[in-house]
């Protein structure tokens, strides 16, 4: 068994050129029947002067329209499913709700934070006032504030995603020192019917883990959590389905025993065999 793709790029998001041709291609040689592009849309992102082609802006009309010509093509050997990365900021998630609200051709909507203080904390600057422990509790504290007022979404993405981006990486990461901020961040995701994903991009991005990590996974399944999507991150069509056979290990160690998909934003569970 292996998972439909969950999370993956094309050249419609700023930062891949990925050929969606590739990306199809790449999946079916990887033993994969069924994926889900989700391209990237940040509201509002703060697009620095130096890079303005980063705007992380979606021209949803056009996306919508060859992703689903080319659905039509594929059917009904390849599964081609709909989506979106949302990238929230906690001042513009009125504008998203309305985007997601307006869009229910969308089969699959996930909400990522990618911008915290203004910052992508992509770029070293977003620790240069802070120690990585202090970056991380912000990035995790805006998780928190936003899953407590924003609903319109099916997974957080990559939940510990800031884990990659500090000084020490995860070195020094203690799920102690944040156990209490992401019990409440799951708890209010499972409460309010959502999921997460289990995204292999960390393991090829200097982690060496999957996101989240598996201690954070771990409180998700003790408070009952059972939404959960597999992704790869992909933005250059070769990563797609990295990383899943030990995805599955993680899943199965952790106690699940479904995974799941999205079909007009409704969640569909597979068994994990
Ligand atoms: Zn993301
Ligand atoms: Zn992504």
């Amino acid at each position: 068994m292996i998972f439909p793709d969950y999370h993956l790029h094309s050249s419609f998001s700023s930062d891949s050129s990925a050929d969606m041709a590739d990306n199809i291609k790449n999946a079916k040689e990887n033993g994969i029947t069924s994926i889900c592009i989700t391209d990237h849309y940040d509201i509002d992102f703060p697009v620095r002067p130096d890079e303005p082609e980063m705007d992380f802006q979606l021209d949803y009309e056009t996306y919508i329209k060859y992703m689903s010509e080319l659905k039509k093509k594929l059917y009904p050997d390849f599964d081609l499913r709909i989506g979106v990365e949302m990238g929230l900021m906690y001042d513009s998630k009125e504008k998203c709700s309305d985007f997601v609200k307006a869009h229910p051709e969308f089969d699959f909507i996930i909400a990522s934070i990618h911008v915290v203080d203004n910052l992508d904390p992509y770029y070293p600057e977003y620790f240069s006032d802070k120690s990585d422990k202090e970056g991380y509790m912000k990035y995790f504290e805006t998780i928190l504030d936003v899953v407590k007022k924003y609903n319109d979404y099916n997974v957080f993405g990559h939940l510990d995603y800031i884990l990659r981006c500090g000084k020490t990486k995860a070195d020094f990461f203690d799920i102690k020192d944040y156990y209490d901020v992401f019990h409440e961040i799951l708890k209010t995701i499972i409460q309010n019917g959502k999921g997460i994903e289990l995204n292999t991009a960390g393991l090829y991005k200097g982690l060496g883990f999957c996101h989240p990590h598996k201690d954070i996974l771990k409180i998700y399944k003790e408070l009952g959590g059972e939404i959960i999507t597999v992704g790869s991150d992909s933005h250059d069509a070769k990563h797609i389905g990295y990383g899943f056979d030990l995805a599955k290990d993680i899943l199965l160690d952790t106690g699940f025993k479904y995974y799941c998909t999205f079909k007009g934003q409704k969640e569909e569970f597979h068994s994990i065999s």
